[in-house]
């Protein structure tokens, strides 16, 4: 069952849209290679974040503004939804988590993002994606992103009292850059330097239970080594990994009860679901891999065009179905486990 009462975090994604085109991402993938985007980008609307926060979430203490197919912050109308957040909920409790490219707006803007953070709790910070220190390296992967724009807008954050994070993707073409984006971190005034790589042991995983090469380009930094080693042993540990694997669902621990809300205004329990099931075309491998959810609801169940927030999170696919999947096999004829699942929350630490 999920219990409302305790929700205390919410991931949001304002937007599909983005300056960026950065390789990897489901975006630039699925849309922008191929001369579509996701229906002309998407952004949420007042009416969605009115309905979201017409609800006083007493436990509410993290939010995170990040995305699948956008940067959030990109959205027209960004500093109003903040707003309306700032207005309707305790925000001085209130953990807001901004993740950003930073390549795009004024520095005014981020000035003004900085004052409204201020209303949230004090730890809220926006992480900058920064993957070198010069513009040659930095593109490799952030596509079309001017890293003196981004220093420029972190700085102007900064300045007006905003905490900001430098986050880097390892490659093996950054890596030797590694010392001295630290050290340009602590000199630039950011709080912290995050050093990530999280695409690599789920993409392990996927491609051991689809049988299917171990062909990644996140996969050459140096860390991503260790960490592709130590998922092929674990895997190797299990019979079945993906159906003995043990599911602990990321969205449903005590510090972390919530879900997450797509572009579209449509709720999920999670941001690995939607970047994969939407727009997915019927026939599509991973169309199928949750064709039976799919097929079992009607198609505008979760979305905040047609119901309000806590009817959704009262459907059976948050209290009963979702949780069921989890103890199930994948070829359940009733609540399937789904692939996603196991590959994003499925360890075999503890076996059942
Ligand atoms: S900045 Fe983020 S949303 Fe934009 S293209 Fe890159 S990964 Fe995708
Ligand atoms: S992938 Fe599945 S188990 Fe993991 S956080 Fe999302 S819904 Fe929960």
């Amino acid at each position: 069952m999920f219990d409302i009462n305790k929700i205390n975090y919410m991931m949001l994604e304002f937007t599909s849209a983005c300056n960026a085109r950065c390789p990897a991402c489901a975006r630039t993938k699925n849309f922008v290679n191929k001369n579509i985007t996701p229906k002309g980008s998407l952004h949420l609307t007042k009416q969605h974040i009115n309905n979201l926060f017409g609800v006083k979430w007493n436990n509410l203490n993290k939010i995170n503004i990040d995305g699948n197919y956008g940067d959030s912050m990109y959205h027209p109308h960004a500093l109003e939804h903040l707003e309306t957040i700032v207005r309707t909920q305790d925000t001085s409790k209130i953990k807001l988590y901004i993740d950003t490219n930073g390549g795009y707006k004024t520095p005014e803007f981020w000035q003004t993002v900085a004052k409204l953070m201020q209303q949230f709790h004090p730890t809220s910070c926006i992480t900058f994606g920064i993957d070198g220190i010069d513009n040659e390296t930095h593109q490799r992967y952030r596509v079309r992103v001017n890293l003196d724009k981004v220093f420029e807008n972190a700085q102007a954050f900064m300045s007006a009292g905003g905490i900001a994070e430098w986050k880097w993707i390892g490659f093996d073409w950054n890596d030797h850059q590694l010392d001295s984006a630290k050290q340009m971190a602590k000199d630039m005034g950011f709080d912290a330097f995050i050093y990530k790589n999280t695409r690599v042991r789920h993409k392990v995983i996927e491609q051991a239970i689809n049988k299917t090469p171990q062909l990644d380009e996140n996969t050459n930094s140096n860390i991503s080594h260790k960490i592709v080693k130590d998922t092929n042993k674990e895997i190797t540990t299990a019979k079945d990994f993906a159906n003995d694997s043990v599911i602990k669902c990321k969205f449903r621990r005590d510090s972390n009860y919530g879900f997450q809300v797509e572009h579209n205004g449509t709720v999920h329990q999670c941001c690995h679901l939607p970047g994969y099931y939407n727009y997915q075309m019927p026939g599509s491998k991973l169309y199928k891999e949750y064709e039976y959810y799919t097929n079992k609801y009607t198609s505008n169940w979760n979305s905040l065009d047609e119901h309000n927030i806590t009817d959704i999170l009262k459907h059976d696919y948050f209290q009963h179905d979702l949780q069921d999947s989890w103890n199930n096999r994948t070829d359940s004829l009733i609540n399937p486990r789904i692939i996603r699942c196991i590959t994003k929350c499925g360890s075999y630490e503890t076996t059942k």
